[in-house]
């Protein structure tokens, strides 16, 4: 069984402050993009204590993917095998091209993809309300990675509500060659408010945002393009800087950090703009490598059932 999913980009990325609980209230506006991770579940035996899932990763970021009970793919499978209540077994392959650490969900894509891929090979055929509830259980990005399309998250950010999209947009996703961790992206940004002396206010949807998506309209999304989290990563990451601006001199409509970065993300007025804004970005040394991808795309979905 195997199922394709997408990566995220956060269109509007709103931290509110610091709740008791240690998280942070967020308006998130999720974006899925053609930039794929493919998870293949297969029969494997229970163990004799319960479930048992291995998983293997492919890729040119397999290195940087645990291979025990902290891939978020093995977490998926044993919170799914839980809710069966009964001994299961699987054996996952991840097919990696969505960059780890890389502020674009990785880990939370394989865990949705999992869950979805696991649910078709026991026969569990749970409703997908229930496939969201053990999603928001494993981290507050998996529900969206199931959901795709482009999606307001609330809360932790797992709240989500879709929004309507007309047309596609064209993106440049410039990876960098290190990972940043999100706990320290959020930290810092803690930090460098309370130093300031700023008050975080309560996130809100921006309505320009909304209304570009609604109208698909490149150059005012571009504009309205914001992440709380930038100057942060900015902080941690200096080279990003520099990416960003090449990005914004060579023609982008909107340029920002992806979630807690290090990936930069560029907004492009059509799929040629966008494959010659990439080859300028690479031409330019400013990142690992740019990639084009096109956005909104459908989540978490069955691209082969090959059992
Ligand atoms: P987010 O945007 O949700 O904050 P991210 O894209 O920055 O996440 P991930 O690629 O999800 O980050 O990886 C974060 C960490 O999670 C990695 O450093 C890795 O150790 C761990 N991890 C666990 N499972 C996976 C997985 N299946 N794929 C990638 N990383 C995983």
């Amino acid at each position: 069984m195997t199922v394709r999913v997408p990566a995220k980009v956060n269109l509007q990325l709103s931290v509110g402050p610091p709740r008791d609980d240690g998280y942070h209230d967020l308006v998130n506006v999720f974006h899925a993009v053609s930039l794929f991770d493919e998870v293949t579940a297969s029969d494997a035996p229970a163990g004799s204590g319960g479930a048992a899932v291995t998983v293997s990763v492919e890729g040119q970021y397999a290195g940087q993917v645990p291979l025990d009970g902290e891939n978020l793919a093995v977490k998926a499978a044993l919170a799914l095998a839980e809710r069966a209540g009964r001994p299961l077994g699987a054996r996952l392959l991840i097919r990696k091209a969505i960059p780890v650490a890389g502020g674009m969900a990785g880990g939370s894509a394989d865990a949705a993809a999992t869950l979805v891929a696991c649910d078709e090979l026991w026969g569990l055929g749970l409703p997908r309300q229930e496939l969201m509830e053990i999603a928001a259980a494993l981290g507050s990005d998996v529900p969206f990675a199931l959901l795709g399309g482009t999606a307001v998250g609330t809360g932790r950010g797992e709240k989500l509500t879709t929004v309507s999209v007309t047309g596609d947009f064209h993106w440049v996703f410039a990876l960098a060659a290190g990972g940043l961790s999100t706990a320290e992206v959020y930290a810092e940004c803690d930090r460098m408010r309370e130093a300031s002396g700023e008050r975080a206010a309560w996130p809100q949807a921006s309505q320009t945002l909304m209304t570009a998506l609604e109208a698909g309209d490149a150059e005012t999304l571009g504009k309205a393009l914001l992440n709380d989290l930038q100057p942060a990563a900015l902080m941690l990451c200096r080279p990003l800087v520099r990416t960003l601006e090449a990005g914004r001199n060579h023609g982008a409509l909107g340029a920002l950090v992806s979630g807690s970065g290090p990936t930069c993300a560029f907004l492009a007025g059509s799929e040629a703009k966008a494959t010659a804004l990439a080859a300028a970005l690479d031409a330019a040394g400013v990142c690992r490598s740019a990639v084009t991808a096109r956005g909104p795309v459908p989540g978490a979905t069955i691209v082969r059932a090959d059992r």
